[in-house]
């Protein structure tokens, strides 16, 4: 038997990612949309042929029936025009919300999970707010500002053929916005980058504020933290200026360039005109031209910034799609019911350099009941979560039946496993949601079952509304003890092969003790292995096995009294030996 994972872990190329396939039916519609956005491009020039045929034709001739009948034409052209860009706005707005449909369910599933996956390092990552700025990019003016862009030549083209001296002037122009784009570009790119960074920050101290407001209250510490927020908040708009600045100034420039060339244009026209090598009529309509040319330019650079960072947030999407789309299909495995085994683990959060529970190996079968003791710090809670997968085990491995957890679907491991925090937090919602863990296919029975398991059905059918009483920040307040107990059925529920206690007595009174107590013992004759970690011990009162830990590693495992006897009382003979 080797410790090697069984997972054959492919690196996904980057065709795979969600994002490149949530993107890929909407492509087929960016073709559309590009086609409708020439029609566009070449119905724009209505207004410079228009003035061009009044000018050379109408005015030339005098004739008012060709003025009525290019007038009508050129109506026709324009209301054609606002028909398309209509459409064209449609379409772009519901692209947004498309890409947003295809991928809001999986950020909101990666998003639960990063702490677990990542750390301190989830601190940064915010995919949910990440995807709402890629759908407001998608959805504003600025696709439909880009998809004019590529239609400048066109333009520029017509002017060339006006005549040579005023493309020249026409296409410096055009190159000198092109090159203030760039810079553009590649200033703005870094302080985008920092806004995002630090509105991440600022959003985390509004959730720390939020989740501790009792405390916050309490010991006055509104003003302590609002100076930590001011602070933020600081950096974070002065970041935004440097941004806005930039983008500004640019934006600025150009719009000053444009109006400069516009009026170049019509000078050297005019010079051209009076040379008689052009009509006045291509002079004000090449005028027209390179500014409509330039236009969407414009437009481009006051959308920049929303560019900017819908692609940067696009980016971060991939980035944290991938962690998560790394994993293969899973088999639907049997669940296990015989046999738990940890092979010299050592486990800790992730990104933690040393492993804080080093090298614990144990055996348990169906039926057993471990309780795990220790001084606090000693690495319990980190244990329990290992056993559950809520933090890696960096080495050595976890068997469950002979499999690692991550051969199961994640969707199916709370079939089999039943956890209660230290630090415990229910959800928003009713007592029986939190109960059956808010799954769909819940049913009363189970809801019940789990909640006599606890001895805390008496206590839910005496509140007004049962089962259905809303809890959690936007319902009722339960206490403590009730939470935990609360919180000990949601463990229980479904009769889950290996149930995790993280001091489920700390809130305890001693009726709840007793409860705690049959819970265990029921629990292990149904076959279930139950851990039960304990800083008294009444809670190990059914356990058979104890497992002592110190500094992170085994002082002991064995059967409970040899355990006790082995750890215990050499410690009690110290304490008495010093008390005399
Ligand atoms: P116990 O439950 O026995 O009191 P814990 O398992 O909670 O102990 O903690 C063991 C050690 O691991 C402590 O020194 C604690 O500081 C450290 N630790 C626990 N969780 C984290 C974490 N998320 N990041 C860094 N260190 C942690
Ligand atoms: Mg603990």
């Amino acid at each position: 038997m080797s410790g090697a994972s069984p997972r054959t872990t492919k690196q996904r190329n980057s065709r795979d990612n969600p994002v490149s396939v949530a993107f890929r039916p909407i492509r087929t519609a960016f073709w559309g949309v590009a086609l409708v956005s020439f029609v566009i491009n070449i119905l724009m020039l209505t207004g410079p042929v228009f003035m061009l045929q009044v000018y050379d034709r109408v005015l030339a001739s005098g004739s008012v029936p060709t003025l009525i009948v290019i007038g009508g034409l050129a109506i026709v052209l324009y209301a054609f025009y606002g028909v398309l860009e209509g459409v064209r706005g449609r379409i772009l707005s519901r692209l947004g919300q498309r890409v947003d449909a295809r991928l809001s369910g999986l950020v909101y599933k990666i998003s639960n999970s990063l702490p677990v996956r990542l750390g301190r390092q989830s601190a940064r990552m915010r995919p949910v707010q990440d995807l709402d700025t890629v759908r407001q990019f998608l959805s504003g003016p600025g696709p439909a500002a880009i998809f004019d862009v590529p239609w400048l030549p066109l333009y520029l083209g017509i002017v060339f053929l006006f005549h040579p001296l005023l493309g020249v002037v026409g296409l410096g122009g055009a190159l000198i916005i092109c090159v203030l784009i760039g810079m553009n570009e590649m200033m703005s790119r870094g302080p985008s980058e920092e806004a995002a960074g630090q509105a991440g920050m600022r959003m985390a101290t509004v959730e720390m504020g939020q989740r501790n407001s009792e405390v916050v209250t309490a010991m006055g510490m509104q003003g302590a933290l609002t100076g930590k927020w001011d602070a933020q908040n600081k950096d974070y708009l002065e970041t935004q200026r440097l941004a806005s600045d930039r983008t500004g100034l640019f934006g600025t420039t150009i719009k000053t360039i444009r109006f400069i060339l516009q009026s170049t244009i019509l000078g050297v026209g005019a010079w051209l005109a009076i040379k008689q090598e052009i009509s006045p009529g291509v002079m004000i309509a090449s005028s027209i031209m390179t500014s409509r040319a330039l236009s969407p330019i414009e437009q481009a650079v006051a959308q920049w910034r929303g560019f900017v960072a819908s692609r940067q947030a696009l980016r971060r999407l991939r980035e944290v799609l991938q962690i998560a789309d790394g994993e293969p299909e899973k088999m639907d495995l049997p669940l296990p019911s015989k046999k738990l085994s940890v092979e010299q683990v050592f486990c800790g959060p992730f990104g933690e350099t040393m492993p804080f529970v080093q090298n614990v190996s144990l055996d348990l079968d169906a039926g057993d009941g471990l309780g795990v003791i220790g001084p606090s710090g000693s690495g319990k809670s980190t244990f329990a979560r290992a056993l559950v997968g809520a933090v890696p085990a960096l080495k050595g491995v976890i068997r469950y039946d002979g499999a690692e957890l991550g051969q199961w679907p994640s969707d199916k491991r709370g079939d089999f496993l039943g956890y209660l925090p230290q630090d415990l937090q229910l959800f928003d919602g009713t007592i029986a949601e939190n109960i059956s863990r808010h799954r769909p296919d819940a049913s009363s029975d189970k809801v019940i079952e789990a909640a006599k398991l606890a001895d805390v059905h008496d206590l839910i059918v005496a509140l007004p509304e049962g089962y259905n009483t809303v809890i959690g920040r936007t319902g009722r307040l339960l206490s403590a003890g009730q939470r935990q107990r609360v919180a000990l059925a949601r463990a229980l529920y479904g009769n889950p092969f290996l149930v995790v206690l993280d001091e489920p007595n700390s809130n305890l009174d001693a009726e709840g003790e007793g409860a705690l107590t049959s819970a265990i013992k029921t629990m292990r004759e149904k076959g279930s292995i139950v851990v039960v970690i304990a800083h008294r011990p009444s809670a190990i009162a059914t356990v058979d096995k104890i497992l002592c830990l110190k500094d992170g590693k085994m002082a002991g495992f064995g059967p409970k009294e040899e355990v006790l006897k082995q750890v215990v009382q050499p410690v009690q003979q110290r304490m008495r030996a010093g008390a005399v």
